[in-house]
């Protein structure tokens, strides 16, 4: 039967894939040591909870869909193809979509780009990092520059049409020069759109752990600071687009969608450990965490339970400070007439006394019937942000 247009539900769709060749000195997603042992078990419980969700994704118009991790260029392409039909079983895929696999630089081959090509995956979002040997053994990636440059130059020569690559700045020993010389040698492949984080040292990694020991000197505030605007500005000289506080496309064609429906706060879906959800449940926005346990995920799908951990009902308050944090991210700022239209409030109204003062001391401006934050005050968005609450 064909549902009318109106209950359809636009969803866009995460994969976990949880195993990684080591853990980086950086990294507190979930992710575990791969082995091979491991990985029809957990397919197998992959797809049994996709099979839970059979009726919200029948009911949806699937936008996008990441398969993320941890590595999915570790597992098998024909591991990917049983997941990717199980969810084609249940919903449309249509060609149009956005279909993106996370790869890691060590683990991508020719046959496996073209495998993954053959699924339907248009979108290859590369782990590059650093371009400097030095800056990938701090950040304990598995790979150096020269098997980054070499896997690009692969994905160049199969003419993948949309191709993202992730950066770090703010590494300890991390010099303007150094950075420059990464942005640069980025700069020189036709890439289609970056995604640069700040390094951060989040509790219980190995970079923490070193920084707590004086091990390790982090950058001062000051030099991520300029290290980011010396960023953005040498990224748009590249011919890219700067969209959203740290993301660039070459044209608005090559906005990751994935993120933008984070970013717009729209529903989402996200299967295996450690994966969040945000879904319309009978008119109720809720969101659930699954457990960050591989082994306790797959024993609940084997009991047929849902490996939820966690969940909570987003009330208006929360679902409203999520919007305005979401949308100040995007360049272009949050519309005010859209806030109004959504939650029948007007922003000022919202915001209060604390959008005076942010607008009278210059770290929010009006635009076009817009507020957004100033280019000159982007690195310091979370700050800005978290007084409007
Ligand atoms: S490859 Fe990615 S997910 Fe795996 S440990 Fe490194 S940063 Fe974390």
């Amino acid at each position: 039967m064909q549902l009318p247009l109106f209950f359809i539900m636009k969803l866009a769709l995460y994969i976990h894939i949880p195993f990684c060749i080591r853990k980086c000195k950086y990294c507190a997603f979930y992710s575990v040591p791969y082995q091979e042992n491991l990985v029809s078990y957990y397919i197998r419980a992959l797809s049994k909870e996709i099979e839970f969700y059979r009726k919200h994704l029948s009911e949806s118009e699937i936008v996008s869909v990441y398969i993320g991790g941890g590595t999915p260029s570790l597992i098998s392409p024909d591991s990917l193809e049983e997941i990717i039909v199980k969810i084609k079983k249940y919903t449309c895929l249509s060609p149009g979509i956005e279909f993106t696999i996370e790869v890691n630089p060590k683990t991508l081959s020719s046959e496996s780009a073209s495998r993954y090509r053959s699924l339907g995956i248009n979108r290859c979002s590369v782990g590059i990092q650093s371009l400097n040997d030095n800056e990938l053994k701090v950040l304990g990636r598995p790979h150096d520059a020269q098997e980054a440059m070499q896997c690009l130059n692969l994905l160049m020569a199969s003419q993948w049409e949309n191709i993202s690559v992730d950066l770090i700045y703010g590494i300890p020993d991390q010099t303007l020069k150094s950075w420059g010389a990464t942005l640069k040698l980025i700069g020189g492949y036709d890439i289609h759109h970056i995604s640069t984080y700040c390094l951060s040292y989040e509790p219980g990694t190995a970079l923490n752990k070193n920084k707590e020991n004086n091990q390790l000197q982090p950058l001062s505030p000051e030099l991520e600071e300029e290290m980011y605007f010396f960023m953005v500005d040498h990224i748009q000289d590249y011919g890219y687009e700067h969209y959203e506080i740290s993301s660039f496309a070459r044209t608005p064609e090559f906005y990751s969608r994935h993120n933008i429906n984070y970013w717009l706060g729209n529903p989402y879906l996200g299967f295996g450990p450690a994966a969040v959800s945000t879904i319309d449940d009978k008119g109720r926005l809720t969101r659930h965490t699954n457990y960050s346990d591989l082994d306790k995920y797959i024993k609940q799908l084997e009991r047929g339970q849902l490996p939820v951990q966690s969940m909570e009902i987003l009330e208006q308050t929360e679902q409203i400070n999520e919007y305005i944090m979401l949308h100040l991210r995007l360049i272009e700022g949050l519309s005010l007439a859209e806030f109004e239209r959504k939650f029948s409030l007007s922003f000022q109204e919202y915001a209060g006394e604390s959008l005076k003062y942010l607008l009278d001391d210059g770290f929010l401006e009006f635009k076009n019937n817009y507020i957004r934050i100033p280019s000159s005050k982007l690195f310091i968005s979370n700050s800005i942000i978290s007084e409007l609450f």
